[in-house]
């Protein structure tokens, strides 16, 4: 990979590799070839065209539909220490005159604009003066009708092309579909773009369904289990929202809302104590959702079904785009589509009762109530309709994969009555009236029309009814029974169930026992990897820390540390900047401004709770620096290091030497050995060692150095023990890198 590339990344992002398609994508902004990149919320698009405006001579003017969008992106690359600013309408006058001063001068390199601007008269002379070295449409499914976001200022960006025709244009979108990605390269203009698509997994999201039952119990329970961690409870209606926050309130959750029925002022302090991690929780309609790129969102939670998959798959997306766990739980229940479908009825002149938009709308509630129904990997379902297959047999990390079933004996007979059951009400009625007559049900309806003469009625009586909504959804899944019609959905019969009812078929059906991950018994293992080695009272101090800051500089918590930078900080502890330097996340800038300051309350909790520090060992995330061809990105005292490791002098007289501890001193010789052919390795740490250690390794863990070194029998120090593990992990590093 381009050196350069790395070297911008850990300089002012503090990361070590680039995520698969990152690197493609800035290869073709730095080869000048426009493109289009797909990538699901959260996969990592900023940098993709970040990476180039540093790397290039002249502006990157980045196009964007919101304001908070632009602001919390500026904000963030000011933090990072890359110039840039932004321009649109809510800037004063003096601020816009600032702006465009900075501009001209040299050191900015990226410009966040409306679309409005871009496009504007006034405007024109000043772009093409100081003449654009790339042209970034991001949120760009925004311009597309077949999107669900669609605003008609984005529509005009297609004269673009026109006012800058020799300047390469790259779009950017989490939107999948094919409709929209064609309308993308069309109105655009593009020309002969890279089109690349990410994988659209989310892994480290756990996806659950639940049945509604006491749902603000349900709300409540969730909440208090994601203690000092940030999270979103979506709901359909405002009345919704306001009746849970005040319940969640009057049970100690500080929660806020937010819907369109607040005025602007209000939401923005909403959005405020959201960003800079002062309120944790937000209850909001679908009204709160884009412009917020927050990172550390734990959980997001859905108080009733969403309208869509596509807004299920967005609105769960804005959980953990910082890659740790996050949990997204949906609640749900068959009256959820009705509510959708009066809203639909009552907004009929949204749509101009046009039967074709209407049908479409129906059409993705019952895509998204089939999610919520069928026992299918929900991993799985939503790769699939974003149309791209998913290899894993069990994600881990779903309600479905996760649940211990037991089988049911009798199951091809439970499923020939419930098929006998459709077939004599004429393959005419719907789920519900379906369980009421297997059920036996006394109920004027089923009087009313005899259905209480068939002979199925009451054939299934001995199970309850959520059994027999189970089965049924198990059925329907498997393509052993089909749902039906737009408005009022019918259970109906295909090939297959005739097959089962012609005794041709076995089929298999199970009951649910139990979900150790949902019901608290358990947590994932991606949890308690991503939780490992982190010391919890430590990481609650600096937590702390960051909230503290941003509160202060009002930006947000996330911009100033990730939670993945916090939980990494707090596992390895590091005792001095140099450390600190090669912790995840942590690039210049942020060495400069919070530098000292972490440090001491590192060293301070240390001290105090008599906790061991740089245990670089334990990282979780990939680190090793890469030495780079150039030798400008090492300091020069890690350089004179290097040189007496090539004379074989002990580590203790180069830590006596160069004023720095023995452990930075040993850091500095792991990643040399990393990055070299090893002569000097010999007096350090000879072959035979290095495989004894590792063999150890293999029998007792890699987990901690201690129990190798008792493995050992106590015959190799410390020491070389410790640069095996950083040349072990160094390799480990390697392989995934070159696997990619
Ligand atoms: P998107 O715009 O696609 O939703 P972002 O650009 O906001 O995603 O990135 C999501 C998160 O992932 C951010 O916190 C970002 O800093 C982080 N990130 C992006 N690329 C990398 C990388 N190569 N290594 C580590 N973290 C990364
Ligand atoms: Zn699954």
């Amino acid at each position: 990979m381009n050196e350069k590339i790395l070297e911008v990344l850990k300089k002012f992002w503090g990361y070590d590799t680039l995520r698969p398609l990152q690197e493609s994508a800035i290869q073709s902004a730095l080869n000048k070839q426009d493109s289009v990149v797909i990538l699901p919320t959260g996969g990592g698009k900023s940098i993709c065209y970040q990476i180039p405006a540093i790397l290039s001579d002249g502006v990157t003017l980045v196009v964007s539909p919101l304001i908070s969008l632009m602001k919390d992106q500026v904000d963030g690359l000011v933090a990072l220490g890359i110039g840039a600013i932004r321009l649109d309408s809510s800037l004063s006058h003096s601020e816009r005159r600032d702006s465009e001063k900075e501009l001209i001068d040299k050191s900015i390199r990226i410009v966040y604009i409306s679309p409005e601007k871009i496009l504007s008269e006034n405007f024109r002379n000043l772009l093409l003066e100081i003449n654009p070295q790339a042209i970034v449409i991001d949120e760009a499914h925004c311009l597309s009708q077949w999107g669900h976001d669609f605003r008609p200022e984005y529509h005009k960006l297609g004269s673009l092309r026109e006012i800058f025709p020799n300047i390469p244009f790259h779009a950017y979108t989490a939107t999948a579909t094919e409709s929209v990605r064609n309308d993308i390269v069309d109105k655009l203009n593009l020309r002969n773009p890279n089109i690349l698509i990410g994988n659209f997994d989310r892994p480290n999201l756990f996806y659950s369904i639940r049945q509604k039952n006491q749902l603000s119990h349900q709300i409540l329970n969730l909440v208090m289990s994601h203690k000092n961690e940030s999270g979103i409870i979506y709901c359909i209606r405002r009345k919704d929202v306001d009746d849970l926050n005040e319940f969640l309130r009057s049970n100690g959750i500080s929660s806020m809302p937010y819907h369109a029925g607040m005025s602007n002022e209000e939401r923005k302090e909403v959005q405020d104590a959201f960003r800079t991690d002062q309120c944790e929780t937000i209850i909001a309609t679908v009204a709160f959702g884009m412009g917020i790129d927050k990172s550390n969102i734990r959980y997001v939670v859905h108080a009733g079904m969403p309208k869509s998959i596509e807004h299920y798959q967005q609105e769960t997306g804005r959980a953990g785009r910082d890659g740790l766990e996050a949990e997204c739980t949906l609640f749900y229940s068959g009256g959820d589509s009705f509510v959708w479908k009066s809203i639909l009825e009552k907004n009929s002149e949204e749509y101009n009762s046009d039967p074709i938009i209407l049908e479409n709308r129906l059409r993705l509630i019952g895509e998204m109530e089939n999610y919520c129904r069928y026992r299918v990997c929900r991993h799985k379902t939503l790769v699939n309709y974003f149309g791209q297959n998913y290899e894993k047999e069990n994600c881990g990390a779903c309600d479905v994969c996760t649940e211990e079933r037991e089988e049911v004996k009798e199951a091809t007979l439970i499923a020939r009555k419930i098929l006998s059951c459709v077939l004599r009400l004429g393959e005419r009625f719907g789920v519900s009236h379906l369980i009421s007559v297997l059920r036996g049900e006394n109920l004027k309806k089923i009087r009313e029309l005899s259905h209480d003469k068939l002979s199925t009625f009451g054939i299934l009586k001995e199970y309850p009814a959520d059994t027999l909504k189970d089965w049924i959804n198990q059925l329907v899944s498997n393509q052993f029974l089909e749902i039906q019609g737009g408005m009022y959905p019918i259970v109906k019969l295909n090939s297959k169930s005739h097959g089962i009812l012609r005794q041709e078929i076995e089929v298999e059906l199970f009951v649910s026992k139990s979900n150790p991950i949902l019901d608290g018994k358990g947590e994932t293992s991606q949890k308690s990897e991503n939780w490992e080695g982190v010391h919890k009272d430590l990481f609650e101090e600096l937590r702390l820390y960051r909230k503290t800051m941003s509160g202060i500089k009002n930006i947000a918590a996330f911009q100033i540390f990730s939670d993945a930078t916090l939980r990494d900080l707090a596992r390895v502890r590091p005792s001095d900047l140099n450390h600190l330097r090669m912790v995840y996340g942590i690039g210049e800038q942020k060495l400069k401004d919070y530098g000292e300051q972490v440090l001491k309350i590192i060293r301070d909790v240390c001290r105090e709770k008599k906790i061991e520090m740089d245990r670089f060992e334990t990282q979780r995330v990939p680190k090793p620096e890469k030495k780079s061809k150039s030798d400008s990105g090492i300091s020069v005292t890690k350089q004179k290091a290097f040189e007496l490791f090539e004379k074989g002098v002990p580590i203790d007289e180069i830590a006596n030497e160069l004023s720095r501890s023995h452990s930075t001193v040993l850091q500095y010789l792991s990643e040399r050995l990393l990055n070299s052919d090893f002569p000097e390795r010999i007096s350090y740490l000879d072959e035979e060692e290095f495989r004894r250690i590792e063999s150890a390794m293999k029998k007792v863990g890699r987990d901690r150095m201690k129990p190798v070194y008792l493995e050992l029998n106590e015959t190799v120090s410390y020491d070389k023990i410790r640069l095996a593990f950083a040349l072990e992990r160094g390799k480990n590093n390697e392989s995934q890198i070159s696997s990619k």
